[in-house]
């Protein structure tokens, strides 16, 4: 069918990584705003059956599993080969990945073998007069650029994890269909010999029902405890923009955006964060967003729901007091 918006399911060693089910509300929307069907691609071992049916309770009308054992692990040759026959087969309109490993690996070389468009590091989208469009940041991320696709489909998209939301449960159940691909793992370029998981710190502010993070506003090392000091009067854990982990002021663990973690706490507290969208990306899923800042103008404001123009010295100490006071 020409007319479907594909998705890429991510299968990361047996488990459905959480962005998957982002991407399939995305292709579920795009495909209700422009009239198009829209149908979930899954590639993998002899898990893919099970992991297929996490998709289609959750209302996706059609999963293909193309299931290979070359395909139990991600190569970029297996990966792109096996999309490939799918892709030239059913000629979807567009298809969409996670900004994952995988998905800034396959999805350009997917586009070049096609001879087609690819958008990267997709944020929002629209769709006017049946046309769509898509905003990504560019110019390292000063500035938000809106793309629109040339030529002829298929295009391809790689999506941001947390910019957009998860599938919701429920809808009547879809189907699963599995095809094989013609692989020869032989012919491969590249093979993923392992995968090493880096050493945690015991932190996982990914879980933490409140986070409060520091930016370079916080102005060094040994100010930070006033962040660790409001995290746990608020009973949370502490997070940090970028630059704050480059200084190592605080653990990469902590980091919140594009290169770290994406959190959706109930309460983020955003102390001297300008909000850039690589930091935007990584918490504008939280329940409730409070933002400390001095400057009126910054752009944390446009997601804060409440926010505190003021020196976050000045604001913080007396915050801490009050929290305290209100637990007795
Ligand atoms: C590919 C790529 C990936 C990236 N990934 C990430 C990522 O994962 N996470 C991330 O955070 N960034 C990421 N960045 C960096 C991002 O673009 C920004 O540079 C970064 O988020 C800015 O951090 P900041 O808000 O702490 O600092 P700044 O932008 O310098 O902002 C500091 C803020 O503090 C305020 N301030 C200063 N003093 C005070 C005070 N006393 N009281 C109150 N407010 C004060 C200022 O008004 C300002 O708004 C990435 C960039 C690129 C190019």
């Amino acid at each position: 069918m020409a007319e479907d918006i594909f998705f890429v399911a991510e299968n990361r060693s047996g488990v459905m990584a959480d962005v998957s089910f982002e991407i399939a509300g995305l292709a579920r929307e795009i495909g209700e705003k422009s009239g198009k069907s829209y149908a979930g691609l899954l590639l993998g071992g002899g898990e893919v059956p099970a992991l297929a049916e996490q998709l289609v309770v959750r209302g996706v009308s059609e999963v293909i599993g193309i299931q290979h054992e070359a395909l139990a692990k991600y190569s970029f040759d297996g990966y792109c080969q096996a999309l490939k026959q799918v892709i030239a087969e059913r000629k979807p309109y567009l298809v969409l990945f996670a900004s994952s490993s995988v998905g800034i690996d396959a999805a350009p070389r997917l586009a070049a073998m096609f001879h087609t468009g690819l958008a990267s590091n997709c944020m929002n989208y629209t769709v006017e007069g049946g046309e769509l469009f898509f905003e990504r940041p560019g110019f390292n991320g000063k500035l938000r650029l809106r793309v629109k696709f040339a030529g002829q489909p298929p295009y391809f998209a790689t999506i941001e994890s947390g910019a957009f939301k998860q599938l919701p449960a429920g809808g009547a159940k879809g189907k699963v269909s599995l095809v094989s691909a013609n692989l020869n793992p032989s012919e491969f370029r590249a093979r993923l010999l392992e995968i090493v998981t880096p050493s945690k710190g015991g932190v996982d502010i990914s879980k933490a029902p409140v986070v409060v993070a520091g930016g370079r506003g916080v102005g060094n090392k040994e100010n930070f405890h006033l962040i660790f000091d409001l995290a746990k009067a608020l009973g949370g854990e502490v997070g940090a923009s970028r630059p704050v982990v480059d200084s190592g002021w605080v653990e990469y663990e902590r980091q919140v955006g594009q290169s770290g973690k994406t959190v959706t706490p109930k309460l983020y507290v955003a102390c001297g964060i300008s909000g850039a969208i690589q930091h935007l990306v990584g918490m504008r899923g939280a329940q409730t967003i409070v933002a400390i800042n001095k400057d009126p103008e910054a752009p944390i404001f446009n997601v804060a729901h409440y926010g505190i123009v003021g020196d976050l010295f000045e604001v913080i100490p007396p915050l801490i007091e009050e929290i305290k006071k209100m637990k007795g």
